[in-house]
């Protein structure tokens, strides 16, 4: 999505060669309407999703704000896993699953009531960034527990350069990403698809 490329390479900050900041528009400071033209992205992305898919899944706290985008434009409600176990606001009949955070370099255990997955429906995970894939594994799982079924993985920022993606497609996973990064040396982010987004044919919004 070029809209996100340029805006990435615009405003983005490269803290590492494999950490990316994008908290002046994405997690932390929040550009609604950018959010929003992401979240059609999606939707045209999933069109083939529209009025099958009954969820969207994310995690706290960084995919809440771009699920809830998306979840507009498909009209279904978003469902986040909640990070710490034992925690005297969630329910005590909950899936939980461990995840790795990427950022954080912790284990956490993230949970979602029963109650709020049932078995048949089916569901679409949404996060701002994919990595390790530690994160979307870990909700592939709280689904797989719900005996829901997957739609896919729609992710706002993929480091190509990192295993996520390949691991969860090499395992039939449809990830869907909007940018995908194929390095971020000297600072300079670059594209997988630049060369191919520089084509006229090959534009986008
Ligand atoms: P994974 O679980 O795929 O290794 O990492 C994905 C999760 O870690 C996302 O939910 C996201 O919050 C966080 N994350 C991974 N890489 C980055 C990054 O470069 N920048 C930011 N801001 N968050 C990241």
């Amino acid at each position: 999505m070029r809209l996100l490329e340029e805006r990435i390479r615009r405003e983005a900050l490269v803290v590492s060669p494999d950490v990316l900041r994008v908290d002046m528009f994405l997690n932390h400071l929040i550009d609604a309407a950018f959010l929003d033209e992401l979240g059609a992205e999606f939707a045209r992305v999933f069109a083939d999703e529209i009025g099958r898919i009954t969820k969207i899944l994310t995690v706290e706290a960084s995919g809440i704000a771009i699920a809830c985008a998306a979840a507009r434009h498909f009209d279904v409600p978003v469902l986040f896993a909640k990070k710490g176990f034992g925690n005297k606001t969630l329910d005590k009949d909950v899936y939980c699953s461990s995840v790795f955070s990427f950022t954080k370099e912790t284990v956490s255990t993230v949970s979602v009531a029963r109650r709020f997955l049932c078995p048949g429906e089916r569901v679409l995970v949404i996060d701002d960034f994919l990595a390790n894939g530690a994160a979307a594994r870990g909700l592939l799982n709280i689904i797989e527990q719900a005996d829901a079924e997957l739609a896919g993985v729609g992710i706002v920022i993929e480091k190509g350069f990192q295993p996520g993606g390949m691991e969860l497609r090499a395992q039939g996973v449809r990830v869907e990403s909007l940018a995908v990064i194929e390095s971020m040396g000297d600072g300079r982010v670059t594209f997988a698809d630049s060369e191919a987004l520089a084509a006229p044919q090959a534009a986008s919004i």
